[in-house]
This record gives C-alpha cells, sequence and structure tokens, in this order.
C-alpha cells in the first residue's frame, strides 16, 4: 500500500495523467494533480479521487512550459514520493516547417519540466528515506516516426535524463524509470485522428487500424488503468532494484 506517500503526477487533468493518479490513490497514495489551467472543474477532479479513495488530494496550477513553475510545483506540493513527469503535447510536420516556437514548448512541457520537478523532488526523496521517479516517456523514446521531431527528440531525452537520475540516486531507496506506452487511447491521440484521415484521405477506422496502429502489433490500443498498473507497480516492494530502466506498454511495437 501507498498509504503516507505523496504522488506528484504532471499534466494530471486528462488522458493518462489522470489515469494514473487515480490508481495510484486506488492503492493509498495521496494525489497532487496538475495541468496548467486553473478552472473548478481541475479543481473537482480531486475532489472526485479524495471521495472516491478516500486519499488527500489537490489540484495545483503550474505551467510547466516555465521552468519556475515546475519546480513551484513540487515545492507548493511540501512533499514528494513518487513524482511521475507526464505532461506532453503533441504537434506533427516536417523539419523544414517545424514551427520553432511548438519545438520550444514541446522541449520544454516534456523534458525540461522533468528536470526541474526532480532537482527539488530528489532531495525531498532522500530526507523522506524513500522515492519513486516514473517519467511517462512513450515508444517515441526508442524509436522515431517522421514529423514528429520534437517530440522523438524530447521523449528520447526523458528516457537518457532518467538514466542519469537513477544513476545518481542508486545507493539511496529511490528509483528512477520511464514507461514507454505505443498508443493510449487519450484526448491526445484523439486529436491526432482528423489529421491522419485527411492526410492519407482515409476513413476513421482505416486510419486507427492502418496508419495509427500500424506499428502496434495488436492492433489495441493500452488503456490509461493499465498505464497506472505499472505505475502502481513500480511503487511496489518488488520493483526496488528496477532502476534506470524502461518499461514499454506498446502492444509489441519495439519488439520489431
Ligand atoms: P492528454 O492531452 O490527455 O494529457 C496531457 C496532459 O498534459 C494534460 O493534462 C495537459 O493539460 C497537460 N499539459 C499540457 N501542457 C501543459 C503545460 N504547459 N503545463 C502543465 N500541463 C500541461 O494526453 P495523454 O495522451 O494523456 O499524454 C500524457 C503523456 O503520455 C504525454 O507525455 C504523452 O506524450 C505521453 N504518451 C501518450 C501516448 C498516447 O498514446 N496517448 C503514448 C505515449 C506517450
Amino acid at each position: 500500500t501507498l498509504k503516507g506517500k505523496t504522488a506528484i503526477v504532471t499534466g494530471s487533468n486528462s488522458g493518462i495523467g489522470l489515469g494514473v493518479a487515480r490508481e495510484l490513490a486506488r492503492a493509498g497514495a495521496d494525489i497532487v494533480l496538475n495541468s496548467f489551467t486553473d478552472r473548478d472543474e481541475d479543481h473537482a477532479l480531486a475532489e472526485r479521487i479524495s471521495a472516491e479513495f478516500g486519499v488527500g488530494a489537490r489540484y495545483i496550477k503550474a505551467d510547466l512550459s516555465r521552468g519556475d513553475e515546475a519546480r513551484a510545483l513540487v515545492e507548493t506540493a511540501g512533499r514528494c514520493d513518487i513524482l511521475m513527469n507526464n505532461a506532453g503535447i503533441q504537434h506533427v510536420a516536417p523539419i523544414e516547417s517545424f514551427p520553432a516556437g511548438k519545438w520550444d514548448a514541446i522541449i520544454a512541457i516534456m523534458l525540461s519540466s522533468a528536470f526541474h520537478t526532480m532537482a527539488v523532488a530528489v532531495p525531498m526523496m532522500r530526507e523522506a528515506g524513500w522515492g519513486r521517479i516514473i517519467n511517462l516517456a512513450s515508444a517515441h523514446g526508442l524509436r522515431a516516426s517522421p514529423y514528429k521531431s520534437a517530440y522523438v527528440a524530447a521523449k528520447h531525452g526523458v528516457v537518457g535524463l532518467t538514466k542519469v537520475a537513477a544513476l545518481e540516486t542508486a545507493e539511496d531507496p529511490i528509483t528512477a524509470n520511464t514507461i514507454c506506452p505505443g498508443y493510449v487511447m487519450t484526448p491526445l491521440v484523439e486529436d491526432q485522428i482528423p489529421d491522419t484521415m485527411e492526410q492519407y484521405g482515409m476513413d476513421r477506422e482505416t486510419a486507427i487500424r492502418e496508419v495509427i496502429l500500424a506499428r502496434q502489433p495488436s492492433k489495441e490500443f493500452a488503456t490509461v488503468e493499465q498505464i497506472g498498473g505499472v505505475a502502481t507497480f513500480l511503487c511496489s516492494d518488488a520493483a526496488a532494484q528496477i532502476t534506470g530502466t524502461s518499461i514499454s506498454v506498446d502492444g509489441g511495437w519495439t519488439a520489431r
């Protein structure tokens, strides 16, 4: 059980982050939800988790495109036993027309924010005598696809950064790992379907099977609950010697 542990999950008012937060709450952890908005519905998500699982839960706004806000998120939480860097965005364009601002935003939100949150969280974990860093990378942290330069670069960066964190904490009771999902059905993927349909001139079903899940041999999306289950496992005693590695949840994608 994760009772008494505090889990900060970045980018968790939606998709995988919210799914992971719910599974960690189910296992007993107190939860800090985060995104860059500050709406009633964001805070309501925390209230619902608290009521459903009987844990502490709150929502802290931080725009992770800014390093100071990423650091302030962990400082404001005040405690961080489990850190999941999950916030992410996507933009698809060839390198020659890839907007420079999108490049900067993707690298900042998905890679630099993990550096900033870890910089504050690792001393807290050492102080508490226990810690789990789980960075949500992607099959695109291990493989590339055309037109996703910033995303692939950021995710490969996250995989490398996590290995460094694992080595620097190797003699502490702290582990650092990445989860590398293939395709998980979330709003981020949903948003890519219309573009894919247009680009390839396909209907929705065909675009999903032939293009989006083309490299996912199972031809099935993973679920956010499954990603949450892997995160919960990484927080268990059984996983105490798993550090500096990545766990693929990709229906066989990276087996090729
Ligand atoms: P999503 O769009 O549902 O969630 C992304 C989250 O990040 C949201 O909560 C969003 O508000 C937050 N976010 C975006 N910009 C932010 C910012 N500037 N500051 C703070 N929060 C911000 O998408 P998702 O699919 O759940 O993606 C979550 C993570 O999983 C991402 O890192 C993504 O790259 C990764 N991933 C997703 C898939 C997939 O198939 N869905 C596969 C592999 C990896």
